[in-house]
């Protein structure tokens, strides 16, 4: 291997291009990035735009120059990716130039998904994924002119941008299709439990309604759902994301929703891995395909990637789908399949609530409500046991699990041993 191409330098293509010189890659590294600016981390861009953290807190591995200086990278900034042929070897950018590769890491992330509603405003409508969309909603936050605010999509980035609004003293409404909070990682009565806590904080939630479109009117911005229509001062879209891959034909790798890449980070096309949120690696739990989302997923793609490249005997087995989020003095926590129908396992203590279902004697899910300490030990506890070791959690993790409010009955319940007295059975 004489030189490797990294298209996006975010998470992934950081932690590829770290790891590869780490273990003793002298060959070239070229880095094809969109923007000018180091890689960045777009779960902190809520808290640079409400104030909470500065601009340089965005940046986890320091300044361009550092890092290429210090990893002897050839970075092309401002250079987006035009084409990737797979056939000729060849990336192309935006600006026609053309540069061989023998090995790529295609670690293009993905951006915000905005729904093709027509005549969609350009003023007053936010997203928020890269450091330019923090900046932009703060400076607009800043004017001080938002008193009505409308987020749309009521997941955890929906949740972190209503909480700018609520904090700025904005009125703010939280809107999504779906019947309750965080849809895809917490169970209705979880969800129900947190959107009473999200109201009681100033929050309106509505659920249930679809964004048909958004107007510009003389008195501002009118947000409608199908019959009813909210006003707003500022619109945050939140629905989803989409990997960006549109620099792709049909040279390219086989794609699902993102790359298909196997556990060495493999794409259909010898020599072309794919990493992090542009990438369809594997949920443990379902043992599918799946479009992952998170920093550390991404992170550990772009090392096994490296590793692979240098055909070292590495594998990464996937993750087990989980969000961790602190919003509103609260803490949300979901491991696992959401919609899992089994046996249910309440646990309530002082400081926190613990739902979870066991499903043909596994643990499909478990929603923590007010306790992070424990995450950590449920979340490995739960990727082992996906992972098919059966071993019961350690001694160690017990006295963390007991130290934070859980007790033996529900430890014992977790690791499918009998169940005692002390939970309440759905
Ligand atoms: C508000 C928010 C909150 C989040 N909260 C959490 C959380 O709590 N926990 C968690 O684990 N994860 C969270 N995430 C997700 C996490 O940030 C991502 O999973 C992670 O950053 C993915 O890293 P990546 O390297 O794959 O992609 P990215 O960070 O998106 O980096 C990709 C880079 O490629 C560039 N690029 C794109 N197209 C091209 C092109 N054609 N040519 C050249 N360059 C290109 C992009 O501009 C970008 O710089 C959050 C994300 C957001 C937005």
């Amino acid at each position: 291997m004489k030189n490797v191409a990294i298209l996006g330098f975010g998470c992934a293509g950081y932690h590829c291009a770290m790891s590869l010189r780490s273990e003793g890659f002298s060959g070239d590294i070229h880095i094809f990035s969109d923007t000018d600016l180091p890689p960045y981390n777009p779960m902190l861009t809520t808290y640079y735009a409400g104030r909470r953290l500065p601009w340089k807190g965005l940046f986890p591995f320091g300044s361009l120059n550092s890092i290429a200086r210090s990893l002897r990278l050839t970075p092309h900034t401002n250079s987006a990716v035009k084409r990737l042929d797979c056939k000729e070897r060849l990336v192309v950018l935006e600006n026609g130039t053309s540069f061989p590769f023998d090995t790529a890491l295609i670690s293009t992330g993905a951006r915000v998904f905005v729904p093709p509603i027509p005549d969609l405003p350009e003023k007053n409508v936010y997203v928020m994924r890269t450091p330019n969309d923090a900046k932009v909603l703060r400076e607009r936050l800043d004017k001080g002119d938002v008193k009505r605010a409308v987020v749309v999509g009521a997941s955890m980035v929906g949740i972190k941008v209503a909480e700018l609004f609520q904090r700025a003293g904005c009125h703010c409404v939280l809107a999504d299709l779906a019947p309750s909070l965080f849809p895809l990682a917490a169970v209705p009565e979880v969800g129900e439990e947190l959107a009473g806590r999200v109201e009681a904080k100033g929050v309106e939630l509505k659920f249930g309604v679809g964004l048909s479109a958004i107007r510009e009117t003389p008195q501002g911005l009118r947000v409608v759902f199908g019959e009813e229509s909210l006003p707003a001062d500022a619109v945050v879209l939140a629905i989803g994301t989409r990997p960006n891959l549109d620099f792709l034909d049909e040279t390219g790798p086989q794609v699902d929703r993102g790359v298909l890449v196997n556990e060495r980070m493999e794409t259909s096309v010898p020599g072309v891995y794919a990493a992090g949120d542009c990438s369809s690696g594997y949920d443990i739990q379902s043992g599918r395909h799946q479009v992952i989302g998170l920093w550390a997923n991404a992170g550990y793609q772009g090392v096994t990637a490296a590793g692979a490249m240098l055909g070292h005997p590495v594998s990464y087995p996937g993750t087990l789908l989980h969000n961790i989020t602190h919003f509103m003095d609260m803490d949300f926590i979901g491991f696992g399949d959401v919609k899992a129908q089994g046996e249910i396992i309440r646990w309530r203590n002082e400081g926190f609530f613990l739902y979870a279902v066991r499903r043909e004697g596994k643990l499909a899910l478990v929603n923590i409500v007010d306790n992070h300490i424990i995450s950590g030990v449920i979340k490995s506890f739960m990727s082992r046991k996906f992972l098919g070791n059966c071993e019961p959690i350690s001694p160690m993790q017990r006295v963390i699990l007991l130290r934070n409010g859980l007790n033996e009955d529900v430890i014992r319940l977790l690791e499918n041993t009998e169940l005692e007295g002390g939970l309440i059975h759905g």
